[in-house]
């Protein structure tokens, strides 16, 4: 599902057979608009003055929740960092490794070439490059 396209989060809950409770989609919310692929503390620590009985066990629960619907896919970047991710579309990944922020960036055809050996079924595309984002990198120069 594109960004863009979400206009209204409970009712696209509510499509995916979610209950769109207030923290649910508070959560979904702050997914779609960071563009930073949030780790669970992130979304808790924003949410929490908004939402006082906000806990983390409920974060991570309802971030399960959304990726067993499908609505949200862990990006696994490195190993010790679970982030999560509303764009569901294959995309690939770059981490700054400056100021950590990790983007999205399409992917064109020729880079979803493979060479795998027949008989192989590919469910999921990652692709992840790190180097220096253009802020970080004006900021140098
Ligand atoms: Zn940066
Ligand atoms: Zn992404």
């Amino acid at each position: 599902m594109n960004k863009t396209v979400i206009d209204n989060v409970g009712e696209y809950l509510k499509s995916n057979e979610i209950k769109p409770s207030f923290q649910r989609i508070r959560i979904f919310e702050y997914l779609l608009n960071s563009k930073e692929h949030p780790k669970v503390d992130d979304i808790y620590r924003s949410l929490i003055s908004e939402i006082p009985t906000l806990s983390k066990t409920t974060v991570y629960n309802t971030l399960n929740l959304f990726m067993e619907k499908g609505i949200v896919h862990l990006v696994t970047i490195e190993g010790t960092e679970n982030r999560y991710d509303v764009n569901v579309e294959d995309h690939g990944h770059f981490k700054c490794e400056v100021c950590g922020r990790v983007y999205d960036f399409e992917l064109l055809e020729l880079v979803l070439e493979t060479d795998l050996p027949e008989g192989f079924v590919v469910k999921k595309k990652d692709l992840f490059f790190r180097g220096i984002c253009e802020e970080c990198y004006q900021k140098m120069n």
